[in-house]
């Protein structure tokens, strides 16, 4: 930290972002990425002659982009916001809807980056833990008065809620904004998308990053009432219209036109997923009943760090998080059967080892 640093950053705890090794090869389970490249198309789509337009900025609207959202979605296109990331989203909302006055309630166990953000924007925060079966309590944030943000399904645990007790908190909270971060609704969670029609303080955020392929193109989506998106844009125009490059929107449209692929790439992780679920527990694992891309599992008597670490030395990456509640757990990504099946003879060395 320099002596020119903020005293308002001097607190600040940033988010920490999953390994990235550059080093060597590692089945990479650890970050949530999907196994499979994007579609077909997208490779198509981004080809020399998209490249050498770099020289011109992109459209700052994405006007593109959000049509082919809105018609894939069933809204409309002003109802469509479009980032750099889902993460760029949920920083905007922070700042456009939160203040001192203004605080927000989530999870004790849930995305990291939502507190990371309430620091950053010096926004109370109600932390509001999460049942013994680490599921999120509806009840607890009907009528409670303050913004919400909820990931749904929830991270790390995968535990999903149901379009029900959404709309019990976005209908018990008609002067506040529900937030519900879908990052991972393509893997057998319920979207909260058919109660934007009714509800003015819905906003819905999605990522291009984990069931469509794109986590290295950076684009994330919202979609809301209008004037909750014009607030978002407010905030946008007023940091970086640029933020969505040229590149991006072209592969993103590529990819909405390519949903099958996608589907068909969702629905085999979803069969790993219940593959690697049983697997696990056929070898002591206590694993959360997940409708996400990752399993949060922990073994009796074996701590989260030893099977990070194991799995590691064999070239396997897993997310270890550590912290209250927390610590026996490993969260690990689906990848293809193939790589599931190297991680378990990883964790039967373990096993023999012991
Ligand atoms: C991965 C993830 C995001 C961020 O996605 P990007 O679009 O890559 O920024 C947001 N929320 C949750 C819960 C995630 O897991």
């Amino acid at each position: 930290m320099s002596r020119f640093l903020s005293g308002r950053f001097a607190a600040l705890e940033p988010y920490t972002p999953g390994e990235q090794p550059q080093d060597r090869t590692y089945i990479k389970l650890n970050t949530n990425e999907s196994p499979y490249p994007p579609a077909p198309r997208v490779l198509e789509a981004v080809d020399r002659e998209q490249v050498a337009m770099l020289h011109l900025y992109p459209d700052p609207t994405c006007r593109r982009l959000r049509e082919k959202l809105a018609e894939t979605y069933g809204v409309g296109v002003e109802n469509v916001f479009v980032t750099n990331g889902s993460d760029d989203i949920l920083n905007m909302s922070f700042m456009a809807f939160c203040d001192k006055e203004h605080g927000i309630a989530f999870p004790d166990i849930t995305y990291g980056f939502y507190s990371v953000y309430g620091q950053l924007h010096g926004v109370p925060c109600r932390v509001i833990p999460l049942t013994e079966d680490y599921r999120i309590r509806a009840s607890d944030y009907e009528c409670i008065g303050m913004h919400v943000v909820l990931a749904n399904p929830n991270a790390p645990t995968g535990i999903p809620l149901s379009l029900g007790e959404i709309e019990g908190i976005v209908r018990s909270n008609p002067d506040h904004v529900v937030m519900i971060d879908e990052a991972y609704v393509d893997f057998g969670g319920t979207s909260a998308l058919p109660l934007l029609r009714q509800y003015k303080n819905l906003l819905v955020i999605r990522t291009f990053s984990k069931s469509r392929s794109m986590a290295g193109a950076r684009l994330g989506f919202a979609m809301g009432d209008s004037a909750l998106i014009q607030d978002l844009e407010r905030i946008k125009y007023s940091m970086n219209p640029y933020d969505v490059n040229r590149l991006t929107q072209v592969a993103g449209i590529a990819s909405l036109e390519s949903d099958a692929y996608y589907k068909a790439n969702a629905e085999t992780i979803i069969k790993v997923r219940e593959y690697t679920k049983k697997a696990l527990e056929n070898r002591g694992f206590i694993v959360l009943p997940s409708k996400a891309n990752f399993l949060f599992a922990k073994k009796p008597g074996v701590s989260g760090e030893e099977i990070y670490q194991h799995l590691r030395d064999g070239g396997v990456l897993v997310r270890w998080f550590g912290g209250a509640r927390v610590w026996e757990f490993v969260r690990i990504t689906i990848g293809t059967k193939a790589q599931m099946d190297t991680l378990l003879s990883v964790l039967d060395k373990l096993r023999s080892e012991r």
